[in-house]
């Protein structure tokens, strides 16, 4: 058994599956997000995948700002996830507010929601911000 988990530890670790949500915000953090994923930050030599469900991520990338109408809709994703699975918060809006922080329908973080594993601050991150957190993460998974 120990040699299986080593062996999935190894696997998720080289080919982390993820899956990005959008929970409002101005958009710029998912660009820098996506920009990190295209071939000039090339994010896949790290094994790392998008996907579009969450049924299939190991990590889930949350960017812009949380509110309360998308927080009930980001939580079931979150839960359709299978386990092991981690949260990572890219951007201020979606650690903080960010400067959407003290408006009536907006909630303080992702954390608020969901357990967070990482936190990639920035208004918006640039790619190599994103690509240090997932390196983060990824030393984390295997216990480092
Ligand atoms: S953190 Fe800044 S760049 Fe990212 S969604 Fe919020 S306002 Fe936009």
């Amino acid at each position: 058994m120990a040699v299986l988990d080593k062996l999935v530890t190894w696997s998720r670790v080289k080919s982390p599956w993820v899956f990005h949500m959008n929970c409002g915000g101005c958009n710029a953090c998912d660009i820098e997000v996506i920009a990190a994923l295209m071939p000039r930050y090339d994010i896949e030599r790290f094994g790392i995948l998008l996907v579009g469900s969450p049924r299939h991520a190991d990590v889930m990338i949350g960017t812009g700002t949380v509110t309360r109408q998308i927080a009930p809709r980001f939580k079931r994703l979150y839960e359709q996830m299978p386990e092991p699975k981690f949260v990572m918060a890219v951007g201020n809006c979606a650690i903080s507010g960010g400067v959407f922080a003290g408006c009536y329908n907006v909630l303080e973080g992702l954390d608020k929601v969901v357990p967070v594993d990482i936190y990639i601050p920035g208004c918006p991150p640039k790619p190599e911000a994103i690509i240090d957190g997932v390196a983060k993460l990824l030393a984390k998974l295997q216990g480092g």
